[in-house]
């Protein structure tokens, strides 16, 4: 699934191609992906508007159009974002085609079909629950040591579930959750509000740290993602726990433990890691 930095290398790829472009034509293919309008709707509110501006927000990419409207595409587990210079038939997976006027197409191409779409006026964005109910973006003033501290303390739940559930800091998936608790040398399983001052400051910068790698090197490509040209990014070569069960731990040489927790895959080292206590059910 892609998670903050594949959905920011995504946009860092589209904004040369689609911003100060005119949408000429929007076709769905799956009109079941349109959370909130119809594709006739959609087509009107948007066919003839330029596209202003791009904004990653958590896991989401606003296009931000004239005449007020805001197209919110959420990619899910294996939505894709495929820009065509000079346009493309559309293949057995691709769900929606934007053509703009002068720069190519758009296609957003889904395996799962689980991406969602949503149109909204600019004015309705702020208020819009699955954006307005986000934790602060990571690299923003908001996401400070002192108030991640605070969020963490009013939490019994598992770090990791935590740091999954978006509410205390936005944009965080398996991957990097694995990665920054890792990073942090902070065992999943543990209570977040059991977690010390001093490894919340840690695990504050190992999520930023994290991040930022992972930008750096476009984006983690495990199953399905690839950049908006198509092509896979290269993070998942410096992963150090995420899909390593088993495998040495690359730090002190332990085996590392996989375990599920809410429903996911975790991986962590015993070591660098402990579980402080926590009794693990094989
Ligand atoms: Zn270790």
């Amino acid at each position: 699934m892609p998670e903050l930095p594949e959905v920011e290398t995504i946009k860092r790829g589209l904004e040369p191609c689609v911003v100060g472009h005119k949408i000429a034509n929007v076709r769905v293919l799956r009109p079941r992906q349109l959370r909130n309008v119809t594709p006739p709707e959609l087509s009107a509110r948007i066919e003839g508007e330029i596209i202003e501006r791009l904004l990653r927000r958590g896991k989401y990419l606003l296009f931000f159009c004239s005449c007020n409207q805001v197209l919110i595409i959420h990619l899910r587990m294996t939505g894709q974002l495929l820009f065509y210079p000079s346009g493309q038939a559309p293949g057995t997976y691709t769900r929606m085609v934007i053509t703009m006027e002068s720069s190519g197409q758009l296609h957003l191409r889904d395996v799962r079909a689980l991406a969602q779409i949503t149109l909204l006026r600019a004015d309705q964005v702020p208020a819009w629950r699955p954006l307005s109910s986000l934790g602060p973006e990571p690299f923003s003033m908001e996401f400070t040591p002192e108030d991640f501290r605070q969020a963490l303390a009013r939490r019994r739940a598992p770090i990791k579930n935590v740091l999954l559930g978006q509410k205390v800091v936005a944009g965080l998936g398996n991957i990097y959750a694995d990665e920054a608790l890792f990073q942090a040398g902070i065992n999943p399983f543990r209570p977040a509000n059991a977690l010390t001052a001093v490894e919340i400051k840690g695990l504050w910068a190992a999520i930023r740290h994290t991040l930022k790698d992972g930008i750096a090197h476009g984006g983690t490509s495990i199953r399905d993602y690839v950049n908006s040209v198509g092509t896979p990014g290269s993070n998942q070569e410096y992963l150090l726990v995420y899909g390593r069960k088993g495998q040495l731990c690359k730090l002190c040489g332990s085996r590392l433990m996989g375990r599920r927790l809410a429903g996911r895959s975790t991986v962590f080292c015993p070591k660098c890691q402990p579980l402080d206590g926590i009794a693990l059910k094989d």
